[in-house]
Parts: C-alpha cells; sequence; structure tokens
C-alpha cells in the first residue's frame, strides 16, 4: 500500500487510488477508492465499523473509527 504511489497514479491517470486496509474492530479486508478531497470512506460489510482515512502528510495517514453502538452490548 505504501510506497507505490507513483506507480498507482500512472496506471490510473487520474487522482484516485485504491485503498485497501484491515478492519482494526474485525479484521475484514475493506477496499474504497480516495474521493477527490483525498478521503476514503468505508463502512465494514461485517461489523459496521465507518472509517475514515486521509493523508494528512507524506508519512502520516489518519484512519477514523465510528465504532456502531451495537459493538458495546
Ligand atoms: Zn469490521
Amino acid at each position: 500500500m505504501y510506497g507505490n504511489d507513483n506507480e498507482q497514479y500512472k496506471m490510473c491517470g487520474y487522482n484516485m487510488r485504491l485503498q485497501r486496509w484491515y478492519c482494526p474492530n474485525c479484521s475484514a479486508l475493506l477496499e474504497g477508492y480516495e474521493d477527490s478531497s483525498g478521503r476514503t470512506r468505508i463502512k465494514c460489510p461485517r461489523c459496521g465499523t465507518v472509517m475514515t482515512k486521509y493523508r494528512q502528510s507524506r508519512q502520516y495517514d489518519v484512519l477514523e473509527l465510528r465504532v456502531p453502538e451495537s459493538c458495546f452490548n
């Protein structure tokens, strides 16, 4: 995922990168594309956690988690 950004830009020819990570809550594999503002928003199909990932700087990605209420029961 990291270190091949330039390759992916070339392949797509468009400012959209495939983002892929595992759900920190249930470890399901998630995939999604960045929107035009560089944010990727994915809802985990297994546990319902809503995640937003964005790049704050070259080496610093931020992943925000919104865990559904049902996980705390
Ligand atoms: Zn999950």
